[in-house]
């Protein structure tokens, strides 16, 4: 974790937030690099949860981050979305208990409040209730703290809400809005929708894994009851195929499980639900949940019959942070060449696909050769997503110091321009992966696939 932490920060894929006044606890912020790779992670969620599955009725939708408080109320989470802490009696920093009792016994049930209260007890009783952060100091009995972000609207902030702990409400809302003129709706119907949510994380912790900010990609899953247990296989699959496909997130399938919740882990609101875990350098965490909220939400909202008159309806929800599953990336693609790092990252997901660069910096002729390289090939692109792929560098050091740099930050290709280029209009392409270099001709290129083509040659 420290080396994927230097990295983000030397590379500019991530720095912590504030930093230039200390910092504030559990906020980052994204350099070029994190803009570059966040969103190709979301643009892939887009295209494989949204535009490729319209045609079995999803819809989008973007609503607003801050709602009013009537949703917090009736959708559960002001009397219901908490996690259970306990303070030290010494240091007075604050554990998450659930997460303390499941590493000290994991045979220990704590899917309630209850139960953990119970478990911090038996735990008390034989001298194991302790603070993780000093030495041996007693820890209190846990204490329910809610996760809603409370923030005040108008001039004389008199109105009270929050910042939305997940993006689904504003779909639960909008039922009526999105499906109400389209006569009686047919199952099954979906929203997809990204944004940022807010929690208000007692301990925010490993890096951008849990942070208090963080951008959520769902998707709301309208199907008949009777067939809830095919689709919520259906979405766990097409969940699998986004974070192991090599097409879209390439993480090793080896450090991904699939977790399915007992009864009493269930959150407020879900019927059943699996999570997505991967293998991170601190252990297995959450990368993604495709839970079965059932009807709960649609009801609470009083919608359910407005929109799906008499039918029976489960709601399954796909649900997945963007820079939790930047982290596994990051954490995944990470290897080490004989003496720098590389970031082996996946096709569609590294910033750069293709840099362009001279082979040497002293020679006029090859500078330019290389500037007219690029402008020619940008030219010649077709897609616009191509051209963020690509970039020229003039930078000053050695050829074998860019490589590795481009390495570092998971460039795909680097091209370089030499004295040949000026004669015969040839250039060397050098792979990532392997380190090959091979001669190839760009006239003819129309998209950065075609350069992998001829590389591949
Ligand atoms: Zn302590």
């Amino acid at each position: 974790m420290d080396k994927v932490m230097a990295l983000c920060k030397r590379r500019g894929f991530i720095f912590p937030g504030s930093e230039l006044y200390g910092g504030l606890n559990g906020t980052f912020d994204y350099g070029p690099l994190g803009v570059a790779l966040k969103r190709n992670i979301m643009e892939a969620w887009w295209s494989l949860f949204h535009t490729k599955k319209r045609q079995l009725g999803v819809v989008a939708l973007d609503s607003g981050v801050l709602m009013a408080r009537r949703v917090w109320e009736k959708s559960g989470h002001l009397a219901n979305f908490a996690d259970p802490m306990s303070d030290c009696v010494k240091c007075k920093k604050r554990t998450r208990a659930d997460h303390l009792i499941e590493r000290l016994d994991n045979t220990i049930a704590c899917g309630t409040f209850e139960q953990t209260v119970q478990a911090a007890a038996a735990l008390q009783a034989q001298g194991r209730w302790q603070c993780p952060y000093c030495d041996h100091s007693p820890l209190g009995a846990p204490r329910l703290f809610n996760l809603l972000f409370p923030t005040k609207l108008g001039p004389l902030s008199s109105e009270e809400t929050f910042f939305r702990p997940e993006t689904a409400q504003g779909v639960y809302v909008n039922m009526p809005n999105l499906f109400s003129a389209r006569g009686a709706v047919k199952l099954p119907v979906g929203v997809a929708q990204m944004g940022k949510a807010f929690r208000n994380e007692i301990n925010p912790s490993h890096f951008v894994f849990r942070t208090r900010e963080f951008e959520q990609m769902e998707l709301q899953w309208f199907c008949e009851k009777q067939d809830e247990d095919k689709w919520h296989a259906f979405w766990v699959e097409e969940c699998l195929k986004f974070v192991c496909s090599p097409e879209f997130c390439n993480l090793d399938p080896t450090k991904v499980r699939v977790r399915h919740h007992a009864k009493a882990d269930l959150a407020h609101y879900a019927s059943a639900c699996a999570d997505l875990e991967y293998c991170f350098p601190f252990g297995w965490g959450e990368l993604c949940g495709v839970a079965n909220r059932g009807d709960w939400d649609l009801k609470a909202h009083n919608v359910l019959h407005a929109v799906f008159k008499d039918q029976q309806v489960s709601c399954i929800e796909p649900s997945m942070g963007a820079s939790r599953l930047m982290l596994a990336m990051l954490c995944d693609a990470m290897g080490q060449e004989e003496d720098h790092l590389v970031l082996r990252l996946g096709k569609n997901m590294c910033p750069t696909q293709l840099a362009i660069m001279p082979v040497v910096n002293n020679k006029p002729e090859v500078l330019a050769k290389t500037a007219q390289v690029y402008d020619s090939l940008a030219q010649a692109l077709i897609s616009p997503r191509d051209l963020e792929h690509l970039e020229l560098d003039l930078s000053s050091g050695s050829i074998g110091k860019k490589y590795a740099k481009h390495d570092e930050i998971g460039t795909l290709m680097c091209m370089t321009v030499d004295s040949d280029t000026c004669i015969d209009g040839s250039v060397s392409v050098r792979k990532r992966d392997s380190g090959e270099r091979v001669r190839i001709r760009v006239d003819g290129v129309r998209s950065l696939d075609d350069v992998m083509i001829a590389a591949a040659r």
